[in-house]
């Protein structure tokens, strides 16, 4: 049997990573700016992280959710304080995509009603209805497709109001900041809009934060920025720093019932380990804060790069756009030992680096960028010189 062939790879075998190096099997070095898909948070074999689960894993590793499990509910009291949410209750699953799921469901409960109401360009996961709200054809099936979802243009108001006027929305579905589109932000005062619309209609604002939360944007949740508070919000990735885990942050008048929802695998022993001290680590060495000072001097770096059309993003969650395809160049870059992420528009390189990037490797990222920037200069000016017209 062979692994099924879905997925573009980068030409490396990674055998060991430390904080924010991999080295591969050849003993070369890589700074890694993309922290595989956003998911290495506090940075790769934290050494909390790593005592941690092995301490876990000597004691129990796994059981179900068909017993008392302490470390669940120490992991929703910290959760809750750490990201100010304390009032609201926490579910546990194992993906960014059952998270979503989870949480749409929950908002077709509470208000009885089924249709979705999404953005152009957003990215939600590949379960049935995580993928009926992303918006790209081409990953759906014909099995995916009696979902009731409305596409409409990101901060864009009246198409809102149109679709939510008629009360049968159950949920407006929004990223923190859209990731897979190219790092594009919804205006802090879009989402006032979105949560004061959704609060006249009667419909469930949920925040997907699976990407952009967890601390990457310089605060808890990106939505923070705009200091509103969604009814749902899930989170992936970052949370388990490269353990596979995924939550729903669920709002205190949404009640639960038995057998609403469920999941084997959700909140067990070690993933709640894997969490709890993704947090100890993040908070002893302030990475919410780092990841927005160092953010923040990236995005100021970056903005005078030679053929750059726009930097966007917050924190350590940036989207550098260029005025021609970056394909090339990203594989210039592994060369010279730095990875870096791609999206669906061709243009865009996507930085997503562990949180514990410093201010030294955000030099060597932007020395290397202008290195490779300059060899695909002369490679055009080579081959197509201005003067030969
Ligand atoms: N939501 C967002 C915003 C994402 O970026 C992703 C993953 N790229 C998902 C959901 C799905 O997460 P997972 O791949 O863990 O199912």
């Amino acid at each position: 049997m062979k692994p099924f062939d879905v997925y573009p790879l980068q030409k490396i075998t990674p055998v060991k990573a430390t904080g924010t190096r991999l080295l591969d099997d050849k003993g070369v070095e890589y700074l890694d700016f993309y922290g595989g898909h956003a998911v290495i948070s506090v940075g790769h074999s934290h050494p909390v992280y790593v005592e941690a689960i092995q301490k876990q894993l000597d004691n129990l590793g796994f059981y179900s959710n068909s017993v008392l499990n302490p470390l669940q509910i120490e992991l929703a009291e910290r959760l809750g304080i750490i990201s100010g949410y304390p009032d609201y209750q926490l579910f546990l699953v194992n993906s960014g995509s059952e998270a979503v799921e989870n949480a749409l469901r929950l908002a077709s409960f509470h208000t009885g009603r089924k249709k979705v109401v999404t953005f152009h360009g957003a990215f939600h996961g590949r379960t049935s209805g995580s993928l009926a709200v992303t918006d790209n054809r081409k990953y759906r099936s014909a099995f995916n497709v009696d979902h009731e979802v409305a596409f409409v243009p990101l901060n864009d108001r009246e198409a809102v109001t149109s679709q939510l006027e008629a009360r049968d929305v159950a949920a407006v579905l929004i990223e923190g900041i859209q990731g897979m589109a190219g790092v594009v932000e919804p205006s802090d005062d879009f989402l006032q809009f979105l949560e004061t619309e959704c609060a006249k209609h009667g419909t469930m604002l949920v925040l997907d934060e699976v990407q952009s939360g967890f601390g990457r944007t310089g605060k808890f949740f990106a939505h923070q920025h705009a200091a509103i508070r969604p009814q749902l919000i899930t989170m992936g990735k970052g949370m388990g720093n490269g353990f596979p885990v995924g939550g729903v942050m669920i709002h205190p008048d949404i009640r639960p019932e038995m057998g609403m929802l469920g999941a084997t695998f959700g909140g067990n022993h070690l993933a709640c380990t894997a969490v709890l001290s993704v947090l100890k680590a993040m908070i002893a060495e302030n990475m919410m804060q780092q990841a927005e000072i160092t953010g923040a001097y990236a995005k100021s770096k970056l903005a005078s790069l030679q053929g750059l059309k726009e930097v966007r993003g917050r924190g350590l969650m940036l989207g550098i756009e260029f005025a021609f395809p970056v394909k090339q160049l990203r594989k210039l870059l592994l060369d010279e030992g730095i990875l870096t992420g791609n999206s669906s528009n061709p243009n865009v390189l996507r930085i997503l680096p562990p949180l514990c990037i410093t201010i030294d490797e955000v030099d060597m990222l932007i020395e290397k960028l202008e290195v490779v920037l300059n060899k695909i200069t002369m490679d055009i000016l080579e081959n197509s010189p201005p003067w030969r017209g």
